[in-house]
């Protein structure tokens, strides 16, 4: 495996940094002021002119593999590009590579129809309107997705859907113009054909955002999670997408390029807060030393290090593999990489904080809310555990027949 960045993603690396630099950055305040003046759930100016510059230099849609409609780069070339983004909480979204959207975006390339293509996926990709995914419900444990239970009845050439969502990342935003809903449909069929997508407008009557919730007091403005009631809500039949009982299909492809995403923009996080943890510990001094060089914090930064370098490689690698034997081969690699990557970036933000001190935890560095970002990612990328039980019965599967690991 050769990992050496290619000519062009060198070149791409050096213009999404400069970019970030020149505008990302600089931004952040800015976003934070603006969205506190917008009353917090209005889009901001700033990230709009963000997009607005990113899209007249080149820098769009860099995230879709395998489409003409996107930059066409593997996965193992936006890996790099993805980690740059992820160094700040505006970049994927400067680049219009932010979740959910580029998850729902691959979704409607592979399995939109026109229509859909044209009313959904055409202004997802111009970044003019945003999107949901609503899978995890409040009265179910979600992370087996097979327990949902929000139902899509068919009547006639329309579904009829009702049930509640939460943790529907962005349907707060007023850009959120369409949600992809993954619910019961056909309750007497095998367990893994009795769930579909369907493609449902937000402004469909029935449909109603009940609440937004914070994660640490953090609501994530104007994007946030949201609280989802869908109470008879109908959308034409041809809004399932693949087809009546694929939804586990889909989201086999759906989650395997959008979750690795998380763990290259985690690597990004964790690369930012070893910045200032080094920053930090040259710059203060206590007892006659720089901070750097007292007890074990020249550990910690060797630590920190070494294992994002680890994480990296091993997220070069899922990507590599998915570019190269597909998701599926590569499931346990994709599943390794997403325990390890909010982990790792988990322990060096926490280090960052310490070396801060009280700063640490202020708002005045973006380390907190990293922190409470990166936590999020060990349950909404799917819960670790679920994460190790797959990578465990990949193992045990080499020693022992299928049969004998089913419904453990
Ligand atoms: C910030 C954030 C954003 C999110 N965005 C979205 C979104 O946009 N759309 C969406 O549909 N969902 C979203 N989610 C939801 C997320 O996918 C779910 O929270 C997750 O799948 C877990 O489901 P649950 O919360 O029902 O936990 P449960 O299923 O109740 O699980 C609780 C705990 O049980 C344990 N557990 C579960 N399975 C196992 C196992 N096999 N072995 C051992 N222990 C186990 C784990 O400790 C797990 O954390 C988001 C969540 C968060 C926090």
């Amino acid at each position: 495996m050769d990992f050496a960045y290619s000519p062009k993603v060198q070149e791409l690396r050096e213009r999404v940094q400069a970019f970030m630099d020149a505008h990302v950055y600089p931004a952040e305040k800015v976003f934070h002021k603006q969205v506190e003046e917008g009353g917090r759930w209005k889009p901001t100016a700033v990230v709009e002119e963000l997009k607005a510059k990113a899209k007249a230099e080149g820098l769009w849609n860099l995230f879709l593999p395998d489409s003409e409609k996107g930059f066409g780069l593997t996965n193992l070339e936006y890996a790099p590009l993805a980690e740059i983004m992820g160094t700040s909480g505006l970049g994927s979204e400067a680049f219009n590579c932010s979740a959910p959207d580029t998850g729902n975006m691959e979704v409607l390339v592979r399995y939109g129809n026109e229509e859909h293509k044209k009313q959904w996926l055409e202004p997802l990709l111009r970044g003019e309107i945003r999107s949901c995914f609503g899978m995890t419900e409040p009265g179910v444990a979600s992370s087996d997705a097979t327990n949902m239970q929000a139902r899509a009845v068919r009547e006639g050439d329309e579904w009829v859907i009702n049930g509640r969502k939460w943790w529907t990342s962005g349907a707060n935003d007023p850009r959120c113009k369409v949600m992809i809903f993954m619910g019961l449909t056909n309750p007497d069929a095998p367990r893994h054909a009795q769930h579909s997508m369907i493609v449902v407008p937000m402004d469909a009557p029935g449909v109603t955002v009940l609440r937004h919730l914070p994660v640490f007091g953090y609501d994530d403005a104007p994007h946030g999670h949201a609280e989802v009631l869908l109470e008879n809500v109908r959308v034409p039949y041809e809004n399932v997408l693949l087809g009546e009982g694929r939804g586990f299909e889909i989201a086999q492809g759906r989650l395997g390029p959008g979750r690795i995403h998380h763990c290259m923009r985690s690597i990004g996080a964790a690369e930012r807060a070893l910045r200032l943890m080094c920053e930090r510990a040259m710059s203060r001094t206590a007892f006659g030393k720089p901070l750097g060089r007292l007890g074990a914090n020249l550990d910690h930064i060797a630590e920190s290090r070494i294992e994002i370098n680890m994480a990296r490689l091993l997220t070069l690698n899922a990507a590599h593999m998915m570019d190269t034997v597909g998701n599926k081969i590569a499931s346990s690699e994709i599943a390794q990489i997403k325990v390890v990557a909010p982990n790792m970036a988990l322990r060096v933000i926490d280090r960052a904080i310490q070396i801060h001190g009280g700063a640490g935890v202020s708002d005045d560095f973006p380390l907190a809310h990293m922190y409470a970002m990166q936590r999020t990612l060990r349950l909404a990328d799917g819960p670790d555990e679920v994460h190790r039980a797959a990578i465990g019965k990949h193992e045990l599967g080499k020693y022992v027949p299928k049969e004998a690991l089913r419904g453990h």
